[in-house]
């Protein structure tokens, strides 16, 4: 039972392996598109051949078969191919009976290359390749198995069947070598793609985490002043394309000190934190970008249809700081946290000089200070 387990998921167990297979499996469709184009092409210069030097037509048609066929396949795999670009799912079942139709395909004509037109060497050879073409495709190994054993049968029993002894006994000794070769670099191919997929995916993962890391702020888990500095950048560069207003805001906790120094810095940290929570939901609620900046600092970044409307965000984040009823005794201003917030509105066609941007709305924020703090100042 354990073998049978171990051979079904290429000993990499059932979880590696259908990652593997969701990852891989839809690549199956664009080599349909290309196998099939190269096996119309085959099967139709095989055509010509027989037309031109023996002038056997009987030989020409069963190409032309062949190639038609192989062509109304291109054509389907094509069209599943353009529906799965625009983003159209297609069934695993479906794409299985894709593949061993064309497969189906190229083993009819390897069989009569191989047993009734050409019983040379050659021929022998191609069967052989044949035989080891579902290389290609990333399927289960169950279905590799079953299909390359039944084109190995196929191939024998064609020969016996057809053949006279003496040619079909080296015939079949070919077939089953080259079932055994398929068989045995299948597997091996097979895992190799597997086990190099998932080093990759493990790097990927690895380098996602750092990433995260050199972008986040450990104290609130909020974006940090690099990604924030990045985000605006990029931010600018889209909005050019649109008409949007475009709205930095910075935000700073007022009477911070006295609140540290009254009840002391690990409960300042235990604000700072509540405060980084309630703006993380921003994203979620109204599409809002925001980060911690510094000390005590924080920046949003959201576009706006009308001018207007950015007041009035500002001051849902101010009454939402408040509504966290922090309480803050030395404050002089209210017995719980506010803050102050400078907001810059930017329009298509100013600067997309970051910095020039963020000192203007530091500008605001320092009016909101000096105003009385707990407030908005807006700059455009
Ligand atoms: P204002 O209303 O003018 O902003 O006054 P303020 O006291 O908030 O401003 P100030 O810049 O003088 O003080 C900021 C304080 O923020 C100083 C520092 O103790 C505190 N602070 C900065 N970073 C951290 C932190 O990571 N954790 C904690 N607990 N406190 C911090
Ligand atoms: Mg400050
Ligand atoms: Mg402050």
């Amino acid at each position: 039972m354990n073998f049978f387990y171990e051979w079904r998921y290429y000993s990499l167990g059932s979880d590696e392996y259908r990652r593997y297979m969701d990852k891989t499996f839809s690549d199956n469709i664009p080599r349909l598109v290309q196998i099939n184009g190269i096996v119309a092409l085959l099967a139709f210069l095989f055509m010509v051949f027989p037309i031109l030097v023996e002038s056997n037509f009987l030989k020409a048609r069963f190409y032309l078969i062949t190639s038609a066929v192989a062509l109304v396949f291109l054509g389907i795999s094509h069209l599943v191919s353009r529906l799965y670009k625009q983003g159209k799912h297609f069934n695993k079942y479906f794409i299985y009976v894709l593949i061993t139709l064309y497969y189906l395909n190229i083993i009819f004509m390897g069989i009569y290359l191989g047993v009734w037109a050409n019983p040379g060497h050659l021929a022998v050879s191609f069967m052989c390749i044949l035989i080891c073409a579902l290389f290609v495709f990333n399927i289960s190994p169950i279905y590799y198995y079953c299909v390359t054993l039944c084109a190995v049968i196929l191939f024998i029993v064609c020969a016996v069947l057809v053949k006279p002894f003496g040619t079909w006994s080296i015939d079949v000794t070919n077939a089953i070598f080259a079932g055994f070769i398929s068989l045995f670099f299948g597997w091996q191919i097979i895992k190799f793609r597997i086990s190099s997929s998932s080093t990759v995916g493990k790097l990927e993962k690895e380098r996602n985490k750092y990433q995260d890391q050199s972008t986040v702020d450990e104290l609130t888990q909020l974006k940090n002043r690099r990604d924030f500095f990045q985000t605006f950048q990029r931010f600018l560069v889209n909005y050019r394309q649109s008409d949007n207003f475009l709205c930095v805001a910075i935000l700073d906790i007022d009477f911070f000190k006295n609140y540290n120094d009254h009840y002391g810095h690990p409960q300042g940290d235990e604000c700072l934190r509540a405060l980084g929570k309630a703006f993380a939901g921003l994203k979620e609620n109204m599409n809002i970008y925001s980060a911690r900046i510094g000390g005590e600092e924080f920046a949003l970044l959201w576009f706006e249809k009308e001018f207007s409307h950015a007041e009035i965000v500002a001051d849902k984040v101010l009454q939402l700081v408040r509504d966290l009823n922090i309480k803050h005794e030395k404050s002089n201003i209210a017995p719980y946290v506010t803050i102050s917030i400078g907001v810059h509105v930017i329009r298509c066609g100013s600067t997309s000089e970051t910095q020039i941007l963020y000192d203007l709305a530091d500008k605001a924020l320092y009016a909101a200070k000096s105003g009385g703090r707990n407030r908005v100042v807006i700059s455009s």
